[in-house]
């Protein structure tokens, strides 16, 4: 079982933000801005690449309510999500990273 399917299921803490039947936010355990939130389906899925159409829809506003829950959604923030290898993915749990609490730079990646 992958590391964020231990999460979901308790098996290791997690610093929740808000949870739905379908999602979970959480802080990540190394935040590189103020907040640094995860966002997570709770159905096993690998990557952005594997996730349906409707299940983007329902986790588009689930993100939404995350970024009111923690006060950034009027000022702005950012949504990542890596994606295999030339991505970064680490954990190969979709997540959506969402940053935010002040002016984030656009750093070249490349
Ligand atoms: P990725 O590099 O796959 O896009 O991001 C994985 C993220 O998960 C990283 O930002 C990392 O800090 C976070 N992370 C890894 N393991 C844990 C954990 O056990 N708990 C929490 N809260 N975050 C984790
Ligand atoms: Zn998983």
């Amino acid at each position: 079982m992958c590391i964020f399917c231990n999460i979901i299921e308790g098996k290791i803490g997690a610093d929740k933000i808000l949870e739905s039947e379908k999602f979970l936010a959480f802080k990540d355990i190394n935040p590189i801005a103020p907040i640094h939130i995860l966002i997570i389906p709770k159905e096993h899925i690998e990557s952005f690449n594997e996730v349906s159409a409707e299940n983007m829809a329902d986790i588009t506003s689930f993100i939404k309510e995350v970024a009111k829950e923690v006060g950034v959604f009027e000022d702005g923030y950012r949504i990542i999500t890596n994606i295999n290898e030339n991505g970064g993915q680490e954990v190969k749990h979709l997540h959506f990273h969402l940053l935010g609490g002040t002016k984030l730079s656009w750093p070249k990646l490349g």
